[in-house]
């Protein structure tokens, strides 16, 4: 096990624990969920060392990388995950004010969005550290993929367009990540970052079982204020910030699953619906957020 010394964020280096959760996809293994003294940016506090956490991710059940639609829940998220692609797409399209460009989707996975994005006209390339996801993308739907290594070789101001659809919370050096961003990032591009929100109204109700904590895979587990910290260390301005509406419903499911309840997909859309009311007035404490960053002027 690593232990996080150092902040992403601020670069502190006291943390207080918060409480002690487990890995409910594949291991079952405990890890420590702490929170900086310094920004409050709330961490998984011992995770695996980089090269031993692929095996966090070997499962079956890791919906990101799977095509299965085997039970109820899975159905669902395949569901959602088409009605996604055409909010996605409109989104890269209101936020970047251009309806075909250069996108970079860092993160590609499988390769659905990218692929959607190049039927819709875009010019994309896809970036995934799993060789499998790589594969698959660049053999069923053409996509020019590269490894993470690989954004070396984009070249500066290249992309109208970035996004990180649940990515950055995986990521090991955040900090890396958010320089190679704003060197790819055209002047007038965007970059879209899609992440659970560590303070959203699910996440305080089911605490330790909070499905979009997926300790060890989750490392980082952002707020509002702890994101736009960060995107302002690497010269980013906040454009917007939304709430992606569906997530709460399938991580309210994961989360009674977690909990070993029965009948956890109607749990979680009844506890679902009851938060989206709770939250209608309080956008911010969606179960997950997308922000819409630019590069501030110099
Ligand atoms: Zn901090």
């Amino acid at each position: 096990m690593a232990e996080v010394r150092t902040c992403p964020v601020c670069g502190g280096s006291d943390f207080s624990d918060l409480f002690t959760t487990h890995d409910h996809l594949v291991t079952g293994e405990s890890f420590r969920v702490a929170q900086c003294c310094g920004c409050g940016l709330v961490v998984t506090a011992d995770p695996p060392e980089e090269h031993d956490i692929g095996r966090y991710y070997v499962s079956d059940d890791y919906i990101s990388h799977s095509d299965k639609k085997q039970n109820l829940t899975e159905l669902s998220y395949h569901l959602a995950r088409k009605f996604m692609l055409g909010r996605k797409f409109r989104l890269v399209r209101r936020a970047t004010g251009k309806s075909t460009g250069t996108i970079v989707d860092i993160g590609s996975g499988t390769g659905y969005f990218a692929s959607f994005m190049q039927q819709k006209g875009w010019n994309v390339t896809g970036v995934e550290i799993n060789d499998r996801a790589r594969e698959f993308s660049a053999a069923k739907f053409g996509i020019r993929t590269l490894t993470p290594a690989g954004i070396s070789d984009l070249n500066d101001a290249s992309a109208d367009c970035v996004t990180l659809w649940h990515v950055l919370e995986h990521l090991y050096d955040p900090e890396k990540w958010m320089g190679e961003i704003r060197r790819i990032l055209a002047d007038d591009g965007r970059c879209i970052i899609a992440l659970p929100n560590i303070e959203s109204s699910d996440a305080q109700w089911f605490g330790e079982n909070w499905a979009a904590l997926d300790v060890p895979r989750h490392l980082w587990h952002f707020s509002p204020d702890s994101l736009l910290h960060l995107a302002e260390k690497h010269g980013f301005a906040c454009e917007e910030i939304r709430p992606l509406p569906l997530d709460l419903f399938y991580i309210s499911a994961l989360s009674y699953r977690n909990r070993g309840r029965h009948v956890a997909l109607l749990r979680g859309v009844v506890t679902g619906l009851f938060l989206a009311v709770v939250n209608l007035f309080r956008s911010n404490r969606a179960s997950s957020l997308i922000y819409v960053i630019s590069k501030q002027k110099t």
